[in-house]
């Protein structure tokens, strides 16, 4: 569907839930369309998961209601998996800061860098005075067409009720940790950690450890784990090798086939989205709920691509459409093309929970917000840096992010960045 100019672009007065990467960018971009924006954020600080804790939850496999919740699950020694060309916004790219000596001028720096750029970002654009700290939203009601009463709570318990004509919901999915379900889990004696809390390998020590996921937490997780552990197995999914197979490269780690985080919305209202077993329905494009668009939108929901510039992008969508300078099919047509979506998944016997898993197409998912944007596709030196990025970890896994052959892109992606997106 090719975007259309339907109407006079309008202002309205937008509420975004989090200010981590997702409502920060939505921040920007609402903005940068001519928008009244209000973040409300939990946090005394942006940037969501890139806020280290070295607390972790209370119960350790964030099952326990009543337990206290830390929301980031980064680890101490974290750094990002992708190159930082790759990993930035293309409004404002990741460029290192040579000559601050605080900074991390590694190409895949650790963690703290990732916040020092977020922090760029906002100073950049001026987006610290959208935002209220230590605000949590607590109720988000739907009263008629673009009016939309925001319960929210201080820190020191002040509530308050604010009118909106629409909001986005950033409010991250790496917090409520999904548990796997381990047969006779309940009787065994050993101790139970969910990677959420995982932030230092020391109490490992020694140790005959199961790390049970086959993402990229799993995958830095047990390497550094094994470097004191005395035994690491490691059981996933994509393992599909029926007998164990020792991890090349060491003496105590070995891969076995079997057996992530909830999407969770308390200040909802049933019934506005559905979770059934992590697929949030019905989104049009992983974005909208056809009933309540464009007035609830949610950014931030696909995994397994490089973020920032999905999300920036995802942004921009929403912003256009808010304003009417880009046009929405109609109700009908969305939840059509959302039941075909889901058809599909079923045909192919996919699971549910894979629903926002764009990355078999997401280059083509960027690229459709793209044109709706009126924007040039995803740069091809970011989408061939993404793929030779990948095949370098499955080669150098334990040096990929040292070791590189991709010269050649990295000054393509410097060429860029003389002329970022608006
Ligand atoms: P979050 O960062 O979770 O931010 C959500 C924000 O919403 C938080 O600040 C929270 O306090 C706030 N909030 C929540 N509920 C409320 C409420 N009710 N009221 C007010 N505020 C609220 N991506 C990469 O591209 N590269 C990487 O290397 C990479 N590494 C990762 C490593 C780990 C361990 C994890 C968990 C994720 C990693 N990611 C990586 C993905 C990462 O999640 C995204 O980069 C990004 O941080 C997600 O941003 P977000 O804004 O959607 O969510």
């Amino acid at each position: 569907m090719k975007a259309q100019i339907t109407q006079p672009i309008t202002s309205q007065k937008v509420a975004v839930i989090g200010a981590g990467v997702s409502g920060l960018v939505v921040a920007r971009e609402l903005r940068q369309e001519g928008h009244h924006v209000i973040v409300f954020e939990q946090n005394n600080k942006i940037g969501g998961t890139w806020v280290y804790n070295p607390n972790t939850d209370s119960d350790l496999l964030s099952l326990d209601p009543s337990r206290t919740i830390v929301h980031t699950s980064l680890y101490e020694s974290l750094r990002t998996n992708l190159p930082r060309e790759a990993l930035g916004f293309r409004a404002y790219p990741f460029i290192a800061k040579e000559e601050d000596k605080h900074r991390d001028p590694r190409r895949f720096p650790g963690h703290r860098e990732v916040l020092h750029y977020l922090e760029d970002f906002v100073s950049e654009f001026g987006l610290s005075e959208l935002i209220r700290f230590e605000t949590e939203v607590v109720h988000v009601e739907f009263m008629e067409q673009r009016k939309c009463a925001v319960r929210s709570r201080t820190k020191d318990g002040n509530v308050d009720n604010e009118v909106f004509n629409a909001v986005v919901v950033c409010n991250g999915h790496h917090t409520v940790p999904n548990v796997a379900e381990v047969p006779c889990i309940d009787v065994w004696p050993g101790k139970q950690v969910h990677s959420h809390n995982y932030r230092v390998p020391g109490p490992f020590r020694e140790k005959v450890v199961v790390v049970i996921g086959g993402a990229f937490s799993a995958f830095d997780i047990s390497r550094e784990i094994a470097g004191v552990a005395k035994e690491v197995h490691v059981a996933s999914r994509s393992i599909t090798n029926a007998n164990p197979t020792k991890q090349l490269g060491y003496d105590n780690m070995w891969l076995h086939s079997m057996v992530r985080y909830k999407f969770d919305f308390p200040f909802l209202d049933k019934g506005v989205v559905t979770v059934d077993d992590n697929r949030v329905g019905m989104l049009y494009q992983h974005i909208f709920p056809p009933k309540f668009a464009p007035w609830l939108s949610f950014v931030g929901l696909t995994w397994k691509f490089s973020t920032f510039p999905l999300y920036e992008v995802q942004s921009k969508w929403v912003a256009g459409i808010l304003s009417g300078r880009i046009s929405l099919p109609t109700q009908d047509e969305m939840i059509k093309d959302v039941e075909a979506f889901y058809l599909k998944f079923e045909a192919d016997g996919i699971p549910k929970r894979y629903t926002h898993n764009i990355w078999d197409y997401q280059f083509k998912y960027y690229d459709w917000l793209a044109a709706q944007c009126q924007i040039p596709p995803i740069e091809e030196w970011r989408s061939q840096m993404y793929a030779a990025n990948g095949m370098n970890r499955n080669v150098r896994p334990e040096a990929y992010r040292d070791e590189w052959e991709d010269q050649n892109l990295i000054l393509q992606a410097h060429d860029d960045f003389l002329q970022p997106l608006d």
